[in-house]
């Protein structure tokens, strides 16, 4: 039996998607799109507007108005995030866009906009997309639907060790935003956080990102 030609992980920040979703890209040769990237350039670009983050006109004129390219990772190299064609792979990461994003995803024609561009990256197959609303909003029909579950102590943990140079922030401090991040995700009226109902849940607590991956190729007989 071939391989599923679309794979969906959704799950809460932190829980492993964008690590797993590239280390299956590069063992089954898929491409791999991380959609939280597109959420977080468009973020970037409000705050950098000032924009009011309440004002949802704006913010869905600004998401119709605005070329978000995210590169399809193969899992390796360089895969850059471009908005209206400026680099922005490392803002998109900053605590401030972070701590805005889930105000900005919550818009509902923020969401359509960008439900499209997924759609038809996605859309030639053999892709791994990740996210929070995959498999029950973007990809219904995609071929296996994976949802990564994870305490959020062991996500902040996962983070804080994740930081490298610069300004980094502190343990509380990350577990308080993602805490915050996953209510707003999961409570929004339209494409909570959710696993669909035929998603496979994983439990990811005290696994590595290789120990998951090697779960989900055992799930499609690749393991
Ligand atoms: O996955 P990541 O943490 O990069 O996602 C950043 C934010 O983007 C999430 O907290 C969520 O608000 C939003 N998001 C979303 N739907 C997706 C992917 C991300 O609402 N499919």
């Amino acid at each position: 039996m071939p391989p599923p030609s679309v794979i969906a992980i959704d799950g809460p920040g932190a829980s492993g998607k964008t690590t797993v979703g590239r280390i299956l890209a590069r063992k089954l040769g898929y491409r791999f799109i991380d959609t939280g990237e597109m959420y977080r350039a468009l973020t970037w670009l409000a705050l950098k507007e000032g924009i009011d983050l309440s004002d949802e006109g704006r913010l869905a004129r600004l998401a119709a108005g605005t070329t978000i390219e995210i590169a399809c990772h193969d899992g390796t190299g360089y895969n850059p995030v471009l908005v209206d064609g400026v680099d922005v792979t490392s803002a998109i990461r900053s605590s401030q866009v972070e701590a805005a994003v889930s105000a900005v995803s919550r818009v509902p024609r923020v969401r359509q906009a960008l439900v499209a561009q997924q759609r038809a990256l996605a859309e030639p197959g053999r892709v791994i997309v990740a996210g929070r609303d995959i498999g029950t909003v973007v990809l219904p029909q995609a071929d296996l639907k994976v949802f990564l579950l994870a305490s959020a102590e062991e996500r902040a943990r996962r983070r804080y060790e994740e930081q490298t140079g610069g300004k980094r922030q502190d343990y509380g401090a990350i577990l308080a935003g993602l805490r915050r991040r996953d209510q707003i995700d999961s409570q929004r009226s339209l494409s909570p956080l959710r696993p669909a109902e035929d998603a496979r849940v994983i439990d990811t607590e005290g696994l590595s990102p290789e120990q998951v991956a090697n779960l989900i190729l055992g799930l499609i007989g690749e393991g």
